[in-house]
Parts: structure tokens; sequence; C-alpha cells
């Protein structure tokens, strides 16, 4: 019997490992700040991965939405805190369940790879030659790129690897971003002209800073005929850290990016996605404009590598519709094939994946006994039957079977994520909790009172994902009215 419990924290050391650092000083853990000493404003490593001591938790080894983070070490700014030593990450690598052949590897991203080349391309080599990886291997930088290190990566790609350099660029100011703009507009340069794919990563744009038509322009100008792909994005908020660090660098943030935020978010304000929409444009670029990194690197896979992939998040399913149509518009056909061929697989081929890649992530047999089972409301969808899985481990699934994967907990597990969401996510105590009751296929959590002052709209967000659950959410004060208008909801189809 396993002694670890039925629900997984994602800090479960199966998903993310962190046994294997070797810790230079257990108290530079506590010490707060950047994630290396580019030391941008916004860095999210100086608030991600913290317990409640405000100690870092970071693994050498996760899984998330772009492919498996493997970093060597973990920096707070110049202060290098914990370490791994290569062998023992190649080794750590070759038994992690979390890694398909198809997954993309992402090469230390709590700091940035550039600031080492070296060390990042010389740990991309042993991951081609050591493991069985048929994927690109990602570096995201700010960082330029001398001539020797370029020849290196040509190097890597010639033996086979798949480099794939995704360039974090959106025209910041030194006092928020030092890294030079100039450098690495020519590193970029130089990797598309040798032919190593790469992607502009126009994030963060913020209002009042780099939003407006003209530097968006600029952007346009720096980057046209230079690039593979082009991903933009908002700002990553802490509400306890984001407003003061940009204040501190002498920049204060609209008020709206903290309206109604409970908990770490990405915030890009609609008006600006509509901006850069129109003035990023393909035909100009000479290449796609995504706002899924996932799409762009799966277009990246199939069109620049000829190695065709679907999307690994499935990012098509979109209710009783898919989102195919909207793609057609941003993306290029061989991809929509790819991703449209994922989304017809019959579903019994798919849940045998599913099935044999849940057993894979599952060595102790505690999910031994959870089948998958076609959504009767989202297209193109599998449901876990009594599953309450954390998102992580659903992300190896949705790549093996091709679809996307959500849980239909049982009554316990869905009481369990939602008073998880709501103490982790929104500080309430799940005593607020009166009951759950299910509809065909989707839950009902009845709280007392309006929790998020917004008829439970953000409530309900959390809750959905943290339990990877079609859901809702009725306050008992107006039970009747709401509880007919959410059956309705789920009768008819929501999305
Ligand atoms: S087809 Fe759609 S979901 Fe698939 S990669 Fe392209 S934009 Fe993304």
């Amino acid at each position: 019997m396993s002694e670890r419990p039925i629900w997984l924290s994602e800090y479960d050391q199966m998903i993310r490992p962190t046994s294997k650092w070797k810790i230079n000083d257990p108290n530079a853990l506590k010490l707060q700040g950047p994630g290396c000493e580019v030391a941008c404003t916004y860095c999210n490593q100086a608030f991600m991965d913290r317990n409640d001591e405000g100690m870092r938790l970071s693994s050498y080894l996760s899984p998330y939405d772009g492919g498996i983070s493997v970093n060597t070490h973990l920096n707070v700014d110049r202060t290098e805190v914990a370490r791994i030593e290569e062998d023992e990450l190649i080794q750590e690598l070759i038994i992690y369940p979390y890694l398909l052949p198809t997954t993309p590897v992402v090469i230390n991203n709590f700091s940035d790879p550039g600031l080492n080349w070296t060390e990042s391309i010389r740990l991309a080599h042993r991951i081609h030659s050591e493991i069985d990886h048929q994927s690109t291997t990602i570096f995201i930088t700010k960082m330029p790129m001398s001539q020797s290190h370029l020849d290196e990566l040509e190097g890597f790609k010639a033996e086979g690897g798949k480099p794939l350099v995704v360039v974090t660029y959106s025209e910041m100011p030194r006092t928020i971003e030092k890294a030079s703009n100039p450098k690495r507009i020519k590193t970029m340069r130089y990797l598309h002209a040798v032919g190593i794919p790469v992607i502009a990563s126009l994030r963060p744009i913020i209002r009042g800073m780099n939003d407006s038509e003209e530097t968006l322009s600029t952007i346009v100008n720096s980057i046209a005929g230079n690039v593979d792909a082009v991903i933009y994005g908002g700002l990553f908020i802490d509400p306890n850290y984001t407003l003061q660090a940009f204040a501190k660098a002498g920049f204060n943030l609209d008020p709206e990016y903290v309206k109604y935020m409970y908990t770490r978010a990405k915030h890009l304000p609609n008006d600006i996605r509509d901006r850069v929409q129109r003035i990023i444009e393909p035909q100009k670029i000479g290449a796609p404009l995504y706002d899924h990194a996932t799409c762009a690197v799966a277009f990246i896979e199939t069109v620049k590598y000829s190695q065709p992939r679907a999307n690994r998040m499935a990012l098509w399913v979109n209710g009783r519709q898919t989102n195919f149509h909207t793609c057609g518009n941003i993306c290029s056909q061989d991809q929509i094939g790819q991703c449209v061929t994922a989304h017809n697989r019959p579903n019994e081929v798919a849940a045998s994946d599913a099935k044999t890649t849940l057993s894979k992530i599952d060595p102790d047999g505690r999910y031994s006994s959870l089948g998958f089972i076609p959504s009767i409301t989202q297209s193109g969808m599998l449901l876990i039957e009594n599953g309450a899985l954390n998102i992580l481990e659903t992300m190896p699934i949705m790549e093996a079977s091709g679809k996307r994967i959500d849980n239909l907990p049982d009554r316990e597990g869905f009481l369990f994520r939602c008073a998880e969401a709501l103490s982790n996510y929104l500080g309430i105590d799940s005593s607020v909790i009166h009951d759950a009751f299910q509809v065909d296929q989707e839950w009902v959590l009845v709280v007392e009172g309006d929790l998020t002052g917004d008829n439970n709209v953000l409530a309900t967000r959390y809750v959905r994902t943290n339990s990877r659950c079609r859901c809702h959410i009725i306050d008992i004060n107006q039970y009747q009215e709401q509880k007919k208008a959410v059956e309705s909801l789920i009768r008819n189809g929501n999305i």
C-alpha cells in the first residue's frame, strides 16, 4: 500500500521532485528576489513555489503546459541556492514518468539559460543522446549569443537535436528589464538566419508601458523576417508582490491589474489584446501570431521540424463545438490538420492510450480503477470517471491521448478539490460549503453567499481550475433560481 495520500498535492515528490537538490545554504532558500541576476521586475520566480515559511520549493523537474522544465540550479538573484549534479539530473529524467518521448523539454527556465550557454547546451546534448527524447529542446532567453555558442547550437541540431529558442522581447524599459533589446534582436536574427527556429515572445505587454501603437510597431519592425512564430501575453501578477515591485522600479501599474484579484494570475486587458492582434500582422512579420505558447511549439515541431504534433493541451476544445474556426485565422493548414486528426481519434483508442499513460504516472496503482469516458457536452474531451487528478497529472495523459482530459470526480474528490481551491486561492474556510450535487456529467457546489462579490464568477473559475472538472457554484440564499439556471446551462451544452 502506498503511504502517499490519494489526493496528490502538486508538490508531491513524484510530480515535482526536490529531494536531490544539494542545498548550498538552507537559509538562502528563504531569500526573496528574482530567479537570476537579470532581475526583471516582473520575474515570477520571486513569488512562485514557496511554502508557508517562504522557502522555495521549486523542483529540478516539473511538468507544465510547455513541456518538462529541467533545471540544474536554483538562484535568487546572483546567489545560487541549490544545484543538482548533471549526472544525477539525467538519471532522474530517465525514470521521470511525466516525460514522454514527444514532450518538449525546457532548459533552465527558472533562471535564464543564456547566462551559461555552455552548461545549457551541454545539458541539451546529454538529454538528446542519453534519453529517448524526440521532441524539441526549448531555451527561453533574453541573453545574447556569441558565435561559438551559436555554432554549438547548430552542432546540436546537426546531431538530430531540435533546438527551439524563445526570445522574450517586448520593448521593456531598462528600469524593468536590464537585458539589452538590440542584442537580443540580433540573437533572433542570427538564429533565424542559420535555420534554428526562434519564437519571439512578446511578454509581458503592460498598459502604459509597452502597449502603445508606436511601441508595438517598433516590435514589428525589429522582428519582421527574423522569427518563425510570435507569441504574446500579459503580466503574471502576485497581488502581494507585483504592484510593490513595479512601484519600486518607478512605474505604477494601473489599478485594473489587481481588481478582483485574489491569487496569482496573468492579466492582459482585452483592448490591449485587440491592439496586439491588429498591429502585429503575420504578413508583415512573416510568421504566425499565437496567444498560446503550446500552439507555437506544436507549429514549430510540425512545420519547421517535420515532426507532426497536435497541441499537447488540446486547446481546440470549446463546448459542443471546437475552436478550429478561429484556428483557421492564425495557424497553418498543416498544423490545423494535426490538431483535427487528434481531435478525431476514436474515443476507444484515445482512452486506451490515456489509461496506459495514467498507469505510467501511477506506479503505486492508486488510480488503477479509474477509467475514461467521453464527455457528452465537450466535443473531443475524455473524462476520468471518479478521478480528481490535479492538472499537472493530466498533462501527459492529454499528450498521449490527443484529447482534452478533465475529471468527473465522485463527491468526495469534488469536495476535496473545492475546499482546496477556496482555501488556497481565496483564503476562505471550507465551512462555507453547504452541499454538492451532480447534474449529468457536471457538479454543482452550494455555498453560503457570494464569495467573490461577482456572483461567484471568479470563485467558479478557481474551483474549476483546481478540480479540473466541469462545475458551477450556486449561493444557498438564491438556491431555487440559481439551481434552475445552472441545470438549464448544463442540459443545453454550456461552454
Ligand atoms: S490548430 Fe488551433 S489548437 Fe492546434 S496549434 Fe493551431 S491554433 Fe493551436
